[in-house]
């Protein structure tokens, strides 16, 4: 089974990708924050507890964020795999996400991390806002800070990859079709190795 990390700071577009991806090669998609926005949506009592971290662009603590993702790895059978989008996004989810797979039997296949310049991702965040009704992609300062805690807590991870050779860049720049040709061939040839 495929196990693909989409990585890169906000705004580097891996929502897009990742669902395109996950058409393509029967991968089910997996956005963490698609599912807290989600458990927002119904008002739960973890949706609401997490808000108050997404309003400030801070990450939701680990073990929320974990138990979550549990769940729906538990739903994973009968599929080609899994493509995570905006999971791990610190050192402890990571390690916890191989101790999840290790119980399964499965393992992380690699890690994709999206390049885009800075400029150009608060471009695309702020362009975002102006349609998602996403509150945390319409204030600048909000945006700065996601891209910072990005820096801080989750660019790490990708020493934590590269140590097992599993890290792989694709240029995120361009035109969506652009973007995702250069992923298809990636995975076609991680696919081939797995
Ligand atoms: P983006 O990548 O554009 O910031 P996401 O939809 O992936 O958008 O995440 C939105 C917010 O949800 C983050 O700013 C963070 O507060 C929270 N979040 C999502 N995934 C995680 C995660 N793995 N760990 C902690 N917080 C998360």
């Amino acid at each position: 089974m495929l196990h693909l990390i989409l990585f890169g700071p906000p705004g580097a577009g891996k929502g897009t990708q990742a669902q395109l991806l996950g058409t393509q090669f029967g991968l089910i998609h997996i956005s963490t924050g698609d599912l807290l926005r989600s458990e927002l949506a119904n008002r739960t009592e973890l949706g609401l507890e997490a808000k108050r971290f997404m309003d400030r662009g801070e990450l939701v603590p680990d073990e929320t964020v974990i138990s979550m993702i549990m769940n729906r790895i538990h739903q994973m059978s009968e599929t080609g795999g899994v493509i995570y989008d905006g999971f791990p996004r610190t050192i402890p989810q990571a390690e916890a996400l191989d101790r999840i797979l290790k119980s399964e039997h499965e393992k992380i296949s690699a890690l994709i991390s999206l390049e885009v310049p800075h400029n150009e991702l608060v471009k695309r965040l702020m362009l975002r806002g102006e349609t998602s009704g996403r509150s945390d992609d319409r204030n600048i300062s909000v945006i700065e800070n996601r891209i910072k805690v990005y820096q801080e807590k989750t660019k790490p991870l990708i020493d934590y990859y590269n140590q097992q050779q599993k890290y792989h860049t694709v240029d995120g720049t361009g035109t969506i079709e652009q973007i995702s040709q250069r992923l298809t061939n990636l995975v076609k040839k991680i696919k081939n190795q797995n």
